[in-house]
């Protein structure tokens, strides 16, 4: 039997602030102490008041705008309540009626095409404390509680059921940590716990039957976990139904080591939290002139990016998603072709892409666009040759460098002149007088030797393809 899956995700995203959402304790970073980054404030302690971050208001309107969403005039916050050692208020500040954002859509393109997701709501709410479980020696079991990420500002994005299988589900998470990235709003590293997927899986006998019980899948720490864990949902419900059972609604985590879900708890549903509106927080008024100023500020956005470099810069659909897919590689690729507006976009491409991402993989910084626009220049342009163009790259990476002066100051410029290329190749031919016998008793790859040769000899200046036709002339003659 077929059966046709609905997702849809929830994702949760450390915003890219200097301190937190209520109050001015810094973002804790790996390393700190336990309780380190605490305050009154974000420790809940009685008579602590908060302050909103403005910069993490802006960055959520930033990605409001970003995926089409609208924002609303006046927003406010709630309370979501509910007891847990993590939750030191007893209530979780969040928004309920009134998101940053709502109804925007995000373009996701997968092996098989590109389609929108549609964007339910994005809104901004505050991140809990951690737990620590341990066994002591004495086999006595404790809980301790460390409240640094207490108050992190989060923000919260949920998707339309709008899904329809785990590849375009892995895909939306991907496009959107680009988006955040791109916009400066997060740096959703997934691996770090900046970005938390969880997937609302049902399955349905088909398209137009209506949607069937859902599970909420999470604890996915990489994006082909995401996939996994749903393609692996999926399956397990249809076995369910086959077996003419039916599925229960609840949270399920995935359990990376068996590649398995399993069942965490029932699900609870809003009304359970006893949402109302935070007294201790006026309503905030977003007036046109702040969100102006908010939307003016926003850089281009990938798929965007990706469709003018495909329809106005000629260059392939792969190569767009490679440079969009690095937002560094995107910017260097910008700035070079910004200091030399003649250069061949394609050479340029293959060089971010190839050369650039290769050494930025092995913890180079981006060199100076600059140099790296004279650079790519000169070897679109034919004036050195590829091997020397990656030798000069290598010392670019390491600082200060003059292309132009040391093409020059070396001259590393390829040799094209015709006259040159033929002394060269005599003078090949008379050290291999094996060689040219070779090639007359049919011996092709004494050709490919004698080129060898000559491009040794040139120390690499020579153009391996015009050295090719000379010495070749120069055989049958
Ligand atoms: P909750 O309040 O439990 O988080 P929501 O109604 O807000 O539930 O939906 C959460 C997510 O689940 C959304 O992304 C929504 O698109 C998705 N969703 C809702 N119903 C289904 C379903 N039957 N199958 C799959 N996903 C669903
Ligand atoms: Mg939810
Ligand atoms: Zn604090």
């Amino acid at each position: 039997m077929t059966w046709h899956a609905v997702i849809g995700i929830e994702v949760h995203v450390q915003l890219r602030t200097a301190t937190k959402m209520f109050c001015s304790c810094a973002i804790p970073a790996e390393g700190d102490l336990p309780n380190s980054k605490t305050c009154p404030t974000c420790l809940g302690l009685p008579g602590a008041l908060p302050v909103p971050n403005k910069a993490a208001i802006e960055k959520v309107l930033a990605v409001g705008s970003a995926i089409g969403a609208a924002a609303p005039a006046t927003t406010i916050w709630d309370r979501k309540n509910y007891f847990y050692p993590d939750l030191p208020k007893g209530y979780q500040i969040s928004q309920l009626d009134f998101p940053l954002a709502a109804h925007g859509s995000i373009e996701v393109t997968t092996s098989t095409g590109t389609s929108q997701v549609r964007i339910r709501r994005a809104h901004l709410e505050e991140d809990t404390a951690r737990l620590r479980h341990e066994k002591g020696s004495d086999g006595r079991r404790s809980s301790l509680i460390d409240y640094n990420r207490s108050g992190v500002a989060l923000l919260e994005i949920v998707t339309e059921p709008d899904i329809r299988d785990a590849e375009t589900a892995r895909r939306y998470a991907e496009e959107l940590r680009l988006l955040l990235r791109t916009i400066g709003a997060a740096d959703a590293e997934m691996e770090n716990g900046q970005m938390r997927v969880e997937a609302n899986v049902s399955i349905r006998p088909s398209e137009d039957a209506p949607f069937g019980t859902r599970t909420e899948v999470k604890n996915m720490n990489s994006f082909r976990s995401v996939e996994k864990a749903i393609a692996y949902e999926i399956a397990r419900q249809a076995g369910i139904l086959e077996g003419g059972g039916s599925v229960i609604q609840e949270t399920r985590g995935w359990d990376e080591g068996s590649e398995t879900t399993y069942t965490m708890r029932a699900k609870e549903n809003s009304h359970d939290y006893r949402y109302f509106p935070e007294p201790d927080l006026p309503p905030l008024t977003i007036t046109a002139d702040w969100l102006s100023q908010i939307v003016a500020a926003i850089p281009e956005i990938p798929s965007v990016r990706r469709g003018r470099y495909v329809t106005q810069l000629g260059l392939s659909a792969y190569d767009a998603a490679v440079l969009v897919g690095e937002p560094h590689a995107a910017a260097l690729f910008e700035a070079a072709r910004s200091t030399d507006a003649t250069i061949d976009v394609k050479t340029l491409a293959n060089w971010v892409t190839g050369e650039y991402l290769r050494a930025a993989h092995d913890g180079a910084e981006a060199p100076d666009p600059a140099q790296f626009a004279a650079l790519v220049g000169a070897v679109s342009r034919k004036d050195i040759n590829g091997t020397t163009g990656k030798e000069l790259f290598a010392e670019l990476l390491n600082g200060p460098f003059d292309v132009r002066k040391a093409i020059a100051d070396r001259g590393l410029g390829q040799i094209s002149d015709q006259g040159a290329l033929r002394a060269l190749a005599a003078e090949v031919l008379a050290a291999h007088p094996q060689a040219r016998e070779d090639w007359k008793a049919g011996k092709h790859q004494a050709l490919g030797f004698l080129v060898g040769q000559a491009m040794k000899a040139s120390k690499g200046r020579g153009d391996a393809a015009q050295l090719g036709e000379v010495i070749r002339a120069l055989l049958d003659s």
